[in-house]
């Protein structure tokens, strides 16, 4: 097994020695390129995304001897230049207000991406109303009142069971009349229900376009780093459930070897807003490639 990530590196074993060791250079060969793959999907980057960041790394330099430096330095570019294409912030409009639809499975982070993020628009001095759209949690519902309350966000709730969308209507509604610039609307992750979870999302988005024609103007799935290759099967689930406009990645902070979102990038494209990097308020940054790559390489 690979150490966690970012304590651990990638590059221990390949080179077989100990990182202090006098430098060392190993063939770029085809037993070398095979190791590598196996350290790469050990890092959840997945088989077709390892498979062809080697062959990247590995074209116009097979046969040479590289250090492990070089190598590293290699897998950091390879990286970082998959990575650049999708690290972007989350796209603002000058609409009042700017819907923003959370989506993810239960457990993923959402309530706590939607406290952040209601905290980090407060601090630019924008004004924020949340609705707690997954009205079958009431656990769900009180987790999200408790950072409004941190974030100093009203949060609108619906009695336990009723109607989603009628809440999100309301939000809408509310956020217009006080000329708010952002509407973030929780949703329900019960993946395991599909058919009703798309009928809900569905509605949610049917009655907040009789308000503006626009919304939502983002839609973020929230994936949990952790989960390694099953949030490449939550972004196909959920992009079948909703228009999902780009990801907020959770649990960065921990073991999580964070390889998985070199798959996602390479196999979606879709831009990764941010990161969660903790369970505290301020725990939300940027995505930046070269620190991510960096981080993976170790
Ligand atoms: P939801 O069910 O999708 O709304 O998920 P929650 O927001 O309730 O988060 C589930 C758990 O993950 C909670 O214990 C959070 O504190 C934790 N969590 C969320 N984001 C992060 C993160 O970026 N890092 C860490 N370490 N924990 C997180």
């Amino acid at each position: 097994q690979v150490p966690p990530q970012p304590s651990g590196g990638l590059f221990g074993r390949l080179m077989g020695r100990k990182p202090d060791a006098p430098v060392m250079r190993r063939t770029l060969d085809d037993d070398m390129l095979e190791q590598l793959e196996e350290l790469l999907i050990a890092a959840d980057m997945g088989v077709d995304t390892a498979l062809r960041v080697t062959a990247n790394m590995a074209e116009g330099r097979y046969g040479r001897k590289l250090s492990t430096a070089e190598i590293k330095a290699l897998l950091a570019a390879e990286v970082t230049r998959i990575m650049e294409t999708v690290a972007k912030p989350m796209p603002l409009y000058p609409t009042k207000p700017q819907v923003v639809l959370v989506v993810g499975v239960n457990g993923s982070g959402k309530t706590t991406t939607i406290g952040k993020l209601a905290s980090q628009f407060r601090a630019a001095g924008k004004t924020v109303v949340i609705a707690a759209g997954d009205t079958f949690r009431a656990a769900a519902v009180e987790q999200l009142q408790v950072w409004g309350d941190r974030a100093g966000v009203p949060v609108l709730t619906a009695p336990e069971g009723s109607d989603p969308a009628s809440l999100a209507f309301d939000a809408m509604t509310k956020a217009q009349a006080d000329g708010a610039d952002l509407l973030m609307i929780d949703t329900a992750g019960r993946l395991q229900n599909r058919a009703d979870l798309m009928e809900e999302l569905a509605k949610i988005v049917r009655v907040i376009r009789k308000k503006d024609p626009d919304a939502p103007h983002n839609t973020l799935l929230v994936l949990d780093a952790t989960t390694g290759q099953n949030a490449l099967r939550q972004v196909e689930e959920f992009q079948k459930l909703a228009d999902v406009s780009g990801l907020v990645m959770t649990k960065l902070d921990g073991t999580a070897k964070g390889g998985v979102l070199v798959a996602l990038a390479d196999k979606f494209g879709l831009p990764i807003h941010a990161i969660g990097v903790g369970e505290q308020i301020d725990d939300l940054a940027p995505f930046d490639p070269e620190e991510f790559a960096a981080a993976l390489t170790g």
